[in-house]
């Protein structure tokens, strides 16, 4: 199953479903203050069962390690990519991908969690020589906001 895949391919790059689970609780708690961290952990597993996700997540992480081993063939964009050029912005558009099946409290999250980059977003966004996550961070980020917009929306039914 590629629920599976995932995580693997995930915790390879340093990214734990507690992590995450982390990043959705400090989008979701200030509206929130009884739920517990397992219902919040749930909601991102049900996010990584989706194909949709799934495809998003391994595009990525697939995409970030192959620039890292220098495997783009061309090497001007492979330098906007390494550095995540501001201006660069397809990261931020394959991660929409996943915040657009959660609807607009996914999205407005995404763009609020990509400022304030808490937790390991922010680890993944550290500059280090050699490592690319610049997709990564944006998955990571969508998922999160993604898992609020479903929380939101269950505590209304
Ligand atoms: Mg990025």
């Amino acid at each position: 199953m590629l629920f599976n895949e995932c995580c693997e391919a995930l915790s390879k790059r340093g990214v734990e479903i507690d992590d995450i689970v982390e990043c959705a609780e400090f989008l979701h708690r200030p509206y929130d203050q009884i739920i517990a961290k397992e219902q919040i952990r749930a909601n991102i597993v049900e996010i990584l069962k989706k194909r949709e996700v799934q495809n998003a997540v391994l595009t990525a992480i697939e995409l970030d390690m192959l620039c890292e081993e220098g495997r783009f063939h061309n090497q001007k964009f492979a330098d906007i990519v390494m550095r995540d050029d501001g201006l660069y912005g397809v990261d931020e558009v394959l991660a929409y991908g996943i915040c657009n099946i959660y609807g607009s409290i996914a999205l407005t999250n995404f763009g609020y969690i990509d400022k304030i980059k808490p937790g390991i977003i922010k680890e993944l966004n550290r500059e280090r020589p050699g490592v690319c996550n610049t997709f990564l961070d944006d998955i990571v980020g969508a998922i999160a906001a993604s898992a609020a917009s479903r929380m939101a929306h269950g505590k209304e039914d």
